[in-house]
């Protein structure tokens, strides 16, 4: 399990928790305000995101383990880790910046030209935030199966196609995106990875709103489009490498995002101070809620042991995101159940301000945002269990030739 941090790695915690607390507030375990949904408040939230960051960067600890050069502090894992720790106990909006910076920088630094990596800086900052342009209406967990096209014109890329489900799209500078460029050789072998502006003519974002009220991502149509050839990374044809890359980086974020205020602790507390703790039943659930959140903490903290040793983790990131949403959505359960009646109700008439209702409502995004748990569980087979791969028809005919690539 974990280690007690050396004497460097307590005088970096030291650091770091002394310029948290003169510039932002302890996280509270108090019930918070009402939850508010509108265009307004997703709006102002962005914008003191962007402020956070700023901040952090102007300070250094934007990017712990990223090279001086492009912004970052060049500090090793354990101090990112150590940051992410402390930061995790002060109000602070983190939220989607964070996630892109997580999948298109370690890919601009593996695989972009000089050229690429100017905007790493730009992006740390929180000046230009990107959004990721993956998914499409006929291409999800088969993502190679995109159809939106990339036609070379003289120095340029033209982009015509529907991509869905892109996050923040609406509040995004730029964006990363998957695209055919050549749909007569098999599908993994057509793909293009480019970088865009989203602020041109020719892209039009439509805001999609969720059952929770919010406008978390959108669908994005893309119309005579253009981007720099010098913009696309690692080569015409050559992109499929790079959108694995941030595939594997977006997983391992998603299994470690920890929502605080929404814990199985929590929970105990609430049910002690109305006195159901006294009940068996009550007692059951909140012990198996306990038990799980438990489990999975020590499973994070086996997964940060073994990077900490620099050995393979022997726990597979697809375990975490799959026990991260089935847990957390049966815990959400669990406080409306003990809510009784009140867990009916909504928003400003439910306890907590329908904290838990709204995490009740957000299930979706935990079981299928990142890899939906039917594609890790296959996965899981493969890798941990050894199964046979799956049968693929498709991986060496032409796109063209598919059924999906018509
Ligand atoms: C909150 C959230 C945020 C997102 N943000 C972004 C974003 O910013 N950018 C972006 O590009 N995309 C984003 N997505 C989209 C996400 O990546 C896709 O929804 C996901 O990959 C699944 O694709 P799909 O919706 O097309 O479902 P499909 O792939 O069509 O799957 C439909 C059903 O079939 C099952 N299925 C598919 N293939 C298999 C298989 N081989 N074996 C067993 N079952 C299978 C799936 O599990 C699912 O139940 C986001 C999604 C969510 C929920």
């Amino acid at each position: 399990m974990r280690r007690e941090d050396t004497l460097e790695e307590a005088v970096f915690r030291a650091g770091v928790r002394g310029w948290l607390e003169d510039n932002a507030a302890l996280r509270s375990d108090e019930p918070v305000g009402p939850l508010d949904h509108s265009p307004e408040a997703e709006a102002d939230a962005w914008e003191k995101m962007k402020d956070w960051q700023r901040k952090k960067f102007d300070a250094g600890w934007a990017a712990i383990t990223w090279p001086t050069e492009y912004g970052g502090r060049g500090g090793t894992t354990i101090e990112s880790m150590i940051f992410n720790e402390e930061q995790s106990r002060f109000d602070v909006p983190i939220g989607f910046i964070a996630a892109s910076l997580g999948m298109i920088g370690p890919a601009l630094m593996r695989f972009g030209t000089e050229g690429q990596k100017k905007y790493l800086k730009t992006m740390l900052r929180g000046d230009e935030v990107w959004c990721q342009l993956f998914s499409e209406p006929e291409a999800g967990s088969d993502l190679a199966a995109v159809r939106t096209s990339g036609r070379v014109e003289g120095d340029e890329l033209v982009i015509n196609g529907q991509k869905v489900w892109t996050t923040s799209a609406q509040f995004a500078d730029k964006g990363f995106i998957v695209l055919r460029t050549n749909p007569d050789v098999p599908k993994h072998m057509g793909i293009s990875f480019a970088l865009i502006d989203m602020k041109q003519p020719g892209i039009e974002v439509r805001p999609l709103v969720t059952m929770r009220g919010d406008r978390h991502f959108n669908e994005v149509f893309l119309n005579d489009v253009r981007t720099p050839l010098d913009h696309v990374v690692n080569g015409i044809d050559q992109g499929w490498p790079v959108t694995t890359f941030v595939l594997m980086n977006e997983g391992a974020f998603i299994g470690t995002t920890i929502q605080t205020r929404t814990t199985a602790t929590s929970l105990i507390e609430d049910a002690k101070r109305t006195g159901r703790i006294e009940e068996s039943l009550v007692r059951q659930r909140l012990g198996e809620t306990y038990a799980r959140e438990r489990v999975l903490g020590l499973l994070q903290e086996r997964l940060k042991a073994a990077l900490l040793d620099g050995r393979m983790p022997d726990v597979d990131g697809s375990v975490l995101k799959i026990l991260t949403a089935e847990w957390g959505h049966e815990r959400a359960l669990t406080a409306t159940w003990l809510q009784r009646a009140d867990g009916l109700l909504a928003g400003g008439d439910a306890p907590m301000h329908g904290l838990w209702q709204d995490q009740v409502l957000s299930r979706g995004a935990m079981t299928v945002g990142g890899g939906t748990l039917e594609v890790h569980r296959n996965g899981l087979g493969e890798r941990a269990l050894g199964l046979p791969r799956e049968p693929r028809f498709d991986r060496d005919l032409p796109f063209k030739e598919l059924k999906t690539g018509g």
